[in-house]
């Protein structure tokens, strides 16, 4: 039997994380309308899609109101590293606020279930560990982070209020460091530098003394939890924490890079950003008993797929002066 084809709507959809959610979703019959300002996303990502005949992608803003008619939101829209949602943080704010509220807005009106794209920041630098979703994180409200934090767990308060207000079907999840092809080469988060940085023999930019921790999930397994979420019934809303459980410090992190490329790379200490967290790692049992969903790739696995994609990158560019 064929599954019912959705009108699928993915904000943020020519991101990283948001091209692998439209090639999923199309891939599984859907009709994807991809909405973004190509603000950290390019047409590049969507490559593989622009000749599918049910895909579309229109460029626009979140914070400026659109009316289009489909029957779930993926609101993924948002700049996810430090280097970018921090160059202009009010952009950024009003990206998780005015855009949840317009797109929340739109999901009202047409009665279209709705899911947002929160983080693990919503933890702050957390004293729980690992963290689960009963706790209420530490966030600082003023900190240059915080147009990113705050903005989302405003974008959380607005979801459940349209739920408890407007009756919306909505879900949220709590994504956690997410990895894997189609990272952008500059944008400053750690898997990218250091796998950059190790192809090319450059030093190896450890901040801090390195024995901060995170939890790194594949590209792959991310998308799969998030689209078991949208496909849950109307009673499973979250907040969801998905990510992969496996923890691992900066220090380690960078070895395991090394040794995975053969590279040369030295290792190079430089200070710790403010208000960096110490330690990360989800506590993925609600997603597990909902979802049925457990990550299935190795930090190992995933890290030689990126490193693939990266070298690949570097050839179809010409080495790392074009990288
Ligand atoms: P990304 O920067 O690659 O993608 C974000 C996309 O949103 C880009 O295509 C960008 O152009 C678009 N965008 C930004 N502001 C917009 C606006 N106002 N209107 C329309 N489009 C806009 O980041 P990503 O890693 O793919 O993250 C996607 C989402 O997942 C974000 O909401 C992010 O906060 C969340 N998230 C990601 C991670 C991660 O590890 N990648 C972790 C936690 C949460
Ligand atoms: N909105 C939108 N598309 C729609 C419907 C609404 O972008 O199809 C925007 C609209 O501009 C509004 C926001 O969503 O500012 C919130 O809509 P809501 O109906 O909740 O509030 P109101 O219009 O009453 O302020
Ligand atoms: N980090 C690092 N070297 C880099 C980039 C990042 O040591 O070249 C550290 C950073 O300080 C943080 C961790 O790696 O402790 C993860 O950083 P990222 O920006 O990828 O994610 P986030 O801090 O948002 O979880």
């Amino acid at each position: 039997m064929l599954a019912r084809r959705r009108r699928v709507l993915v904000t943020g959809g020519a991101g990283f994380l948001g091209s692998h959610l439209c090639e999923r979703l199309a891939t599984d019959g859907n009709e994807v309308l991809c909405v973004d300002n190509f603000y950290t996303g390019s047409r590049d990502n969507l490559a593989g899609l622009l000749s599918n005949q049910k895909f579309e992608v229109i460029r626009h803003d979140i914070t400026f109101p659109l009316y289009v008619e489909v029957d779930e939101i993926f609101n993924l829209a948002c700049p996810a590293s430090p280097i970018h949602y921090q160059h202009d943080p009010v952009q950024t704010t009003k990206t998780s606020v005015h855009g949840s509220i317009n797109m929340l807005g739109l999901a009202k009106r047409i009665r279209a279930k709705i899911l947002q794209a929160s983080t693990s920041e919503v933890y702050g630098d957390p004293e729980v560990h690992p963290q689960d979703e009963a706790y209420w994180g530490r966030v600082n409200p003023i900190g240059p982070r915080s147009c990113y934090d705050e903005g989302k767990r405003c974008a959380e308060t607005l979801f459940f209020d349209y739920r408890r207000q407007h009756k919306l079907s909505i879900k949220v999840a709590r994504i956690f460091n997410t990895y894997g092809p189609r990272m952008r080469p500059y944008d400053g988060r750690v898997v990218s530098n250091f796998i950059v940085q190790a192809l090319t023999n450059q030093p190896i930019t450890i901040y801090g003394d390195g024995k901060q921790t995170r939890s790194f999930c594949y590209v792959d397994d991310l998308i799969d939890g998030l689209v078991r979420l949208m496909n849950t019934c109307d009673d499973v809303v979250g907040p969801m924490n998905l990510g992969n459980p496996a923890e691992i410090t900066m220090l380690e992190l960078a070895s395991m890079i090394v040794n995975l490329t053969g590279s040369r790379s030295a290792i190079e200490f430089k200070p710790l950003p403010i208000d960096d967290p110490k330690q990360r790692q989800p506590n993925i049992r609600l997603a597990q008993d909902s979802l049925g969903w457990h990550p299935a790739f190795s930090l190992h696995d995933g890290l030689r797929k990126t490193i693939a994609y990266f070298e690949s990158l570097m050839i179809a560019r010409g080495a790392e002066a074009a990288i």
